[in-house]
């Protein structure tokens, strides 16, 4: 998914991996929200937990090793 930094309008590319281990994390944690912080300006972006499952690749949690 791409996001898009609300301060300097830079996009953000969020891989599926970190997309998944977000949604992991913030389901964990309880969490509301995701922060990705920006590579150019350096502020906190925050991406809803909604918005990361919708994102997040549907597989079930299979471990291919
Ligand atoms: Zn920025």
């Amino acid at each position: 998914m791409q996001i898009r930094c609300f301060k300097c309008q830079m996009p953000i590319a969020l891989g599926r991996d970190v997309v998944a281990e977000a949604l992991e994390l913030v389901k964990k944690e309880n969490l509301t929200h995701y922060d990705v912080r920006c590579p150019k300006c350096r502020t906190t972006n925050r991406v809803a937990k909604k918005q990361l499952s919708r994102m997040a690749p549907k597989v079930k949690t299979e471990k291919k090793k």
